[in-house]
C-alpha cells in the first residue's frame, strides 16, 4: 500500500466525516493518512474522500501547485484548498475556471425555490424538476452555466467544471450561499425574470392591463411588468419587498464576513 497525507482546508472539510480522522491522535485533526494502490491522480485521491473536484481550487505539494492529472507519489503531503476570497492566486494555479461574462445557472430538482429567487433577481436560471443528472451536467457544460446542486455524485462528473454544492435546507440561506460563493452582489442584473418561466420581464403600461388588476393593486401600484411567455403580471408588491429585504440582510452579512 502507498501512503499519503491529506489536509483539506476551509469549506472542503464539510465533505469529510469523522472516519477520515479516526486513526489520528487526540487533537491531531488537521490532516489524515490515506492508503492507496496503483496509479492515482490528485483528482482520484481527492474524490475518493467524497470531496468533488469542482469544490477544489488549489492543490499544493511541497508548496507547489499541481493540477488534477498529477500522479501522486507515496509519502507526499497534499494541501487542498477551496475557492477562497482571501486566497489570491495567479490564474494558472487556480483549478476552478473563472466566471463567464454573463452569470447563468442550472439547478437540480430539489432547488425550486432557489430557482425562483435567482430568476426574480434577474439571473438566467434553468430549472425543471425532471432534469436527470446527465442532462444537468450536459447543460452546465454546453451552455456555460454554473451548476447548483445538493448531489455530490453530480459534482464529481468530468463534464462539470463550474458548480457549487448547496449546504443549507433553507432557500433564503441557499441564496446567500450562492451570492457569497460567486461574489455576485455586485453583479445582480438590471432586469428581473419571471420566477415561473425564466423569461426576462417586459415593462407594460398600467393602462394596458388595468382590467386584470385587483382594486387594491390598481390603487397602490403604478409600475408593472409582464412575462411574454406566461403572460403573468408583476408589480413591486409584497413578494418583491420580501426579496429586497432578504437581499439587504444578505448584503450586510456578507460585508461583515469579508471584513
Ligand atoms: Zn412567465
Amino acid at each position: 500500500m502507498k501512503k499519503v497525507k491529506l489536509r483539506f482546508y476551509g469549506s472542503l472539510r464539510d465533505f469529510l466525516s469523522e472516519e477520515h480522522f479516526a486513526g489520528n491522535l487526540p487533537g491531531q485533526s488537521r490532516f489524515f493518512i490515506y492508503e492507496f494502490q496503483g496509479r492515482q491522480t490528485t483528482r482520484d485521491i481527492i474524490e475518493a474522500q467524497g470531496v468533488p473536484h469542482t469544490a477544489v481550487d488549489l492543490i499544493l505539494i511541497k508548496g507547489k501547485p499541481v493540477d488534477f492529472s498529477y500522479l501522486v507519489q507515496p509519502g507526499e503531503y497534499l494541501s487542498i484548498y477551496p475557492a477562497w476570497r482571501n486566497l489570491k492566486l495567479s490564474p494558472q494555479d487556480k483549478l476552478i475556471p473563472g466566471l463567464p461574462g454573463e452569470i447563468k445557472f442550472v439547478l437540480d430538482a430539489h432547488l425550486g425555490k432557489l430557482a425562483s429567487y435567482l430568476r426574480m433577481l434577474g439571473f438566467d436560471t434553468l430549472y425543471r424538476n425532471d432534469f436527470d443528472d446527465s442532462e444537468l451536467a450536459r447543460l452546465a457544460d454546453e451552455t456555460s452555466r454554473i451548476l447548483l446542486t445538493r448531489d455530490r455524485g453530480l459534482l464529481m462528473r468530468h463534464q462539470v467544471r463550474l458548480a457549487y454544492f448547496i449546504r443549507s435546507d433553507y432557500p433564503a440561506v441557499q441564496l446567500e450561499e450562492v451570492l457569497e460563493r460567486f461574489e455576485l452582489l455586485e453583479r445582480i442584473p438590471e432586469n428581473r425574470r419571471c420566477p415561473v418561466c425564466n423569461r426576462a420581464l417586459e415593462k407594460v403600461s398600467k393602462q394596458e392591463i388595468l382590467d386584470r388588476l385587483e382594486p387594491l393593486t390598481k390603487k397602490y401600484y403604478q409600475k408593472f411588468s409582464k412575462c411574454p411567455d406566461c403572460n403573468k403580471i408583476y408589480w413591486q408588491g409584497s413578494h418583491y419587498k420580501q426579496l429586497e429585504e432578504l437581499l439587504q440582510k444578505i448584503k450586510k452579512k456578507i460585508k461583515f464576513i469579508s471584513k
